[in-house]
């Protein structure tokens, strides 16, 4: 038994080590990235569905490793926002969306708002409004062209200070939406505090909408509640004809998924963008 026992002492910490080995592996490697400029955004379209008008593209992140290939965002996101790299990332991020928009505002290209994702660190840096300020300063970009995604979590967890920031950051003209939506223990009260202009209804809502009766309840509440506060409602994840069916009945206004679109490397993103003009 105490063989046995001492085995499996062993074993658990050789699978701890690995585990931190791993760990130190990746953060090493994500301070290289930064370093080497590895992060390159896709564009995900999102279509006003009457019109067909283009309203957005949200900036997606992904890492194309030397030798890993293209690694996705849930895999070394966790990781950058633990060691506080998520800071210089993000920074990243907003620069490479402002270029872009720039660009394609440059070559006539209609895309609404480019959205970039937010983490909760990010947010509660200082003069984070100031910062993202001056870079779209620096990028010639208007911050009407711009959009931040927060999720419910990261707001409701100091709604005060949250407020605030996001306060400055609509008064600055950039536009802001709550992500994820449904998956965090909102607070009605605060949502109506909070000057988002757009909710997203999470992915996890939208699969199964036509044939579960409680997760239609769910999208079908958001997008009424959400309209009661004069709030857009883009719906996330959307796939089928029978989603987007259910959706638009229900008059929500803004879909993004895999029906329009994956997320797209930036010059197919152009070409899409380019398409939509001559449509
Ligand atoms: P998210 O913000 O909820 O983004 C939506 C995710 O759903 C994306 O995964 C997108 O590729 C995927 N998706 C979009 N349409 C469909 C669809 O029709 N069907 C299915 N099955 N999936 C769809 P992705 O790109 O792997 O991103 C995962 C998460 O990583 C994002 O979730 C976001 O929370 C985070 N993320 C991405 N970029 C950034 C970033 O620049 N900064 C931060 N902090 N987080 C980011
Ligand atoms: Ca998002
Ligand atoms: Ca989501
Ligand atoms: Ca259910």
């Amino acid at each position: 038994a105490k063989a046995a026992g001492r085995n499996t002492y062993q074993m658990f910490t050789s699978e701890m080590h690995t585990a931190a080995r791993q760990r130190l592996a990746i953060e090493n490697s994500l301070r290289s990235a930064v370093a080497n400029d590895e992060f390159v955004l896709h564009y995900q379209p999102q279509v006003e569905p009457g019109s067909g008008n283009m309203v957005g593209m949200e900036a997606l992140v992904r890492w194309q490793h030397p030798e890993n290939g293209l690694v996705y965002p849930d895999r070394f996101i966790p990781v950058a926002e633990e060691t506080g790299l998520i800071l210089e990332i993000g920074r990243h991020v907003f620069e490479k969306a402002c270029r872009q928009a720039a660009r394609w505002r440059d070559e006539g290209l209609c895309f609404g708002k480019i959205a970039v994702n937010l983490s909760a660190r990010q947010l509660r840096q200082p003069d984070f409004p100031e910062m993202l300020s001056a870079i779209m300063k620096e990028c010639g970009v208007e911050p009407g062209m711009m959009e931040l995604e927060v999720t419910e979590s990261m707001t409701m967890e100091r709604p005060v200070e949250s407020t605030r920031i996001l306060g400055a950051l609509k008064a600055m003209g950039i536009g802001l939406a709550i992500d994820d939506f449904g998956t965090g223990y909102s607070s009605l009260s605060y949502l109506k505090l909070f000057p988002v202009d757009k909710l997203k209804i999470d992915r996890s809502f939208v699969k199964d909408i036509e044939v579960d009766p409680d997760d239609a309840a769910i999208a079908s509440a958001t997008i009424a509640m959400a309209h009661t506060l004069e709030k857009k409602v883009c719906a996330e994840g959307v796939e089928t004809r029978a989603q987007l069916d259910f959706l638009v009945q229900h008059g929500c206004d803004i879909i993004q998924g895999y029906i329009f679109s994956k997320p797209l490397a930036p010059d197919e993103a152009g070409r899409y963008l380019a398409q939509q003009r001559g449509r």
